[in-house]
This record gives structure tokens, sequence and C-alpha cells, in this order.
């Protein structure tokens, strides 16, 4: 135990992290860098698993590719942050306590909440029963066995947005034994410009991943999938990327949250209705300008290390500063050898600018492999995490605290 911890608790100030995510992983990295050797302040982070996962990659461990083994208490080593292992059950905003599962009770006097998201399985009926999941790596490769165990046959792939034309390119380049069916309400690339859309169909339809769009689904079935108005598509695998859902656990603190559970924060990333508690990535209801932040790792980091600086603030008796962040690209993957990258606006609206082919699929791997670099420098020089695009105009809202 170091000397920070053997402090006495009545003095210590306890900054509890939930979820060694993106976010949740830079707002520890961030908070204990910052507070340095101070002994009043005890920075721990609480994740389900030793190891972090990249969530960016679960459609590659999803057709067996191997994924670096990285491991969150090896990052922390030296920070002065300690490491839970555990999965959160319950928190409890009156007393401030958060209990895990093997009955752990933990205090905070902060708390920054990062627990993320998952696919939405809840929303269809037969998809928690009959399709997989990119939720965690052990679903991915729960996947992976399947596929490579298939031999022929038909994959579903549920839900045409970006995680769903990933893991479609990927498991047709991978698996090219099967036939990839890309089912979903939009075409593919909905969100980006005549140009680069077609590009990414181009490359579906040369991978040959047969893409449906306009369709809804109403039920996953043993061995198929069926749409509004009964049609039935056969499917050996259904794996499944549509909409996401967040952990009940802060709606049922008591916590004030928006229609889909995700937490409601103030400019600072405070909750609204309980100001000890941040709330940072997909988690979170983050408003700015141009709307509220839809669940993105580019988006995620920034509010991580942007609760950590507003917590050392707040300990040294400074305000907090509004969070502000404008997005600036989407990069997808198509295989291993191309993607597309689709350049923004702050408020994820597309410009003309996009890369296509091998350049892409360079820029997309290096934005992929970043994180954990970046995480490393942060240990080191926690300002190198503090720039990314503000947003200008489009976040420029004057809103005071
Ligand atoms: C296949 C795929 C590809 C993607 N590609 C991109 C991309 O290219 N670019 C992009 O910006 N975004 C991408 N995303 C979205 C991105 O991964 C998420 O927006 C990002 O991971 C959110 O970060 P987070 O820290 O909020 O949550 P997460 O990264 O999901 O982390 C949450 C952590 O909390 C843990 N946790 C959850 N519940 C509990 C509990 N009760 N107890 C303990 N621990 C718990 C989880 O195990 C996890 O470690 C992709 C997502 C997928 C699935």
């Amino acid at each position: 135990m170091s000397a920070r911890h053997e402090a006495d608790t009545a003095t210590t100030h306890r900054v509890l992290i939930l979820g060694a995510g993106y976010a949740g992983t830079a707002a520890a990295i961030q908070c204990a860098a910052r507070v340095g050797q101070r002994q009043d302040v005890e920075v721990t982070l609480v994740n389900a698993q030793e190891r972090f996962t990249e969530r960016l990659r679960l459609h590659m461990a999803a057709t067996g590719q191997q994924l670096a083994e990285l491991t969150v208490p090896e990052l922390l080593k030296g920070t002065g942050a300690r490491f839970v292992r555990g999965w959160v059950t319950a928190v409890d905003a009156d007393a401030r306590t958060v209990r895990i599962d093997d009955d752990r009770v933990l205090h905070y006097d902060t708390l920054v909440y990062g627990l993320g998201s998952v696919a939405d399985t809840a929303a269809v009926p037969g998809v928690e029963d009959h399709a997989y999941t990119l939720n965690s790596a052990q679903d991915a490769e729960m996947l992976a066995d399947r596929l490579a165990r298939l031999g022929s046959g038909t994959v579903v792939v549920g839900g045409s947005g970006l995680t769903g034309v990933e893991s479609a390119a990927e498991i047709a380049e991978r698996h090219p034994e099967l036939d990839v069916v890309l089912l979903g309400r939009y075409e593919p690339g909905a969100a980006m410009n005549a140009k680069a859309r077609a590009y990414l169909q181009g490359a579906l339809d040369r991978l040959g991943v047969r893409v449906l769009s306009g369709v809804e689904v109403v039920k996953v079935l043993p061995g198929a999938v069926e749409q509004a108005g009964g049609e039935t598509i056969g499917a050996d695998v259904v794996l499944w990327t549509s909409g996401t859902r967040v952990s009940p656990l802060a709606a049922a603190a008591g916590l004030t949250v928006d229609g889909h559970g995700r937490i409601a924060t103030d400019a600072a990333l405070r909750s609204v209705s309980h100001p000890e508690v941040y709330a940072v990535g997909d988690a979170a209801a983050i408003r700015q300008g141009y709307g509220v932040m839809h669940g993105t790792c580019q988006g995620g980091m920034p509010t991580g290390v942007h609760a950590a600086v507003s917590i050392v603030r707040s300990l040294e008796g400074r305000p907090p500063k509004p969070f502000r962040f404008g997005y600036y690209h989407t990069p997808v993957s198509l295989g291993r050898h191309d993607a597309v990258v689709q350049f923004t606006r702050p408020d994820d609206s597309p410009r003309r600018l996009h890369l296509t082919g091998r350049t892409a699929a360079w820029y997309k791997e290096t934005v992929t492999a970043s994180p954990w670099p970046t995480y490393g420098r942060m240990r080191k020089m926690p300002v190198s995490g503090a720039f990314w695009p503000r947003g200008g105009r489009f976040t420029r809202s004057g809103e005071a605290l």
C-alpha cells in the first residue's frame, strides 16, 4: 500500500473512477499525474477486468485476430492510482458509496462515472438469445470461434452503422467462404458525403457483402432474422451492432439521466443532480452547441481528461471550466487494407475532404493505435493529453459556471 493510501481517510479526498475504458482510463491517469505526490488525494480506478478492452478493435478480435495484451494495473504502476478489479453492482449517491460484486463497498468524495455503453440487445426480441455482440473481448472471441467453425453459411450483421460496416467488411475479408449480409434502416455510410459513401459501398461490394437497406428487423429467431412485413432471411450467425444502451446503475442511483439512461451533465461534466459525480464517455449525455454528443472514442478521451482537470482545479479551490469538443473525423475500416476517413465539421457533418484506400487504412490504424501510447505520455506529461479541437463557433454557448 502506498503512503497515499495509508493517509488518514478523514483528511483524504477519495476520487473513485468507474470503468477503465477510453474515457475512465484517461480520467484516472490524468488525475493521478496531476495530483502527483499529494498525500491527501486518493485515486482509484474500478473495472470489470484487468485487461484494457480496445473496443475499436473488437471487430478484428471477432475474426480471430490477436489483440495486444494491454493491462490497466501495469499502466497505473508508479502513478499512485490504485486499481480495483470488480463488477460494479450499485451506486449509492446519498451515502457516496459503490458496491462491487464481491460485496466490497468503496467510498468516494468525487465519483467519475465512465461505464460506457453496449449494443442494445433489448430493443428487438430474440437478439439477447440468438445474436452475438461486440460488447466485450469475450463476446468477440466467442464469435471468432463460431465463425472459424462454420465452414459455410450466412452471417447477418444487424445494424448498418459504422460498427456494422466495419464488422461486415472484416468478416467478409477474413472469411471469403461465408455469405455476409449487412442489414439496416439506413444505407451504409449515410452520414458521409456522396463520394465517401459511394467508395464505402463499392468496397463492401468488392468484399462480397450483400447490403440490404431500409430494413426494419423485428425479431431474431434461431437460424433467421425476421423483417417488418414478415419476410425472413436465413442466418447461421447473427451479429447485432444496432443501437447502444447504457448500464441502468446511474438511473437506479437517482442520478438525473436522459431518455437513454445517460447521466445528464452540466457544462463542466458534473451530474446536474449530484455535482460530486462527473460523467464521461458513452455513459454521459453531454450537451454542446450542436446537440448532445454521441458515443465515440475521439470525444470520450477528452471528457475523461476534462473531468480530471476539473477535479484537480476544485481541489485547489478553483472553479472548473466548461467542456468544449468538436468532432473532426470519422475513420472507418473496410478490412485490413482499405478504409474511408470522412473529415467532419465540429458538429459531425461531413466536409468535402475524405481519404480512401491504403492512405485511409494507414490513418485509421494510426488513430486506433493511439490511445495506449497517449496514456503513457500523459503519465509523465499530463498536459500532452489536453489537446483536442474545441469546436470553435459550434460550441461557443457562453454558458458560465
Ligand atoms: C467494434 C467497434 C468499433 C468502434 N470504432 C470506433 C471508432 O473507430 N472511433 C470511435 O471514436 N469510436 C468507435 N467505437 C465506439 C467506442 O468504442 C466507444 O465510444 C468508446 O469505447 C467509449 O468509451 P468509454 O470509456 O465511454 O466506454 P468503454 O470503452 O466501453 O469502457 C467502459 C468500461 O467500463 C467497464 N464496465 C462496464 N460496466 C461495468 C460494471 N458494471 N462494473 C465494472 N466495469 C464495468 C467495461 O468493461 C469497460 O472496460 C467503436 C465501438 C465498437 C464496438
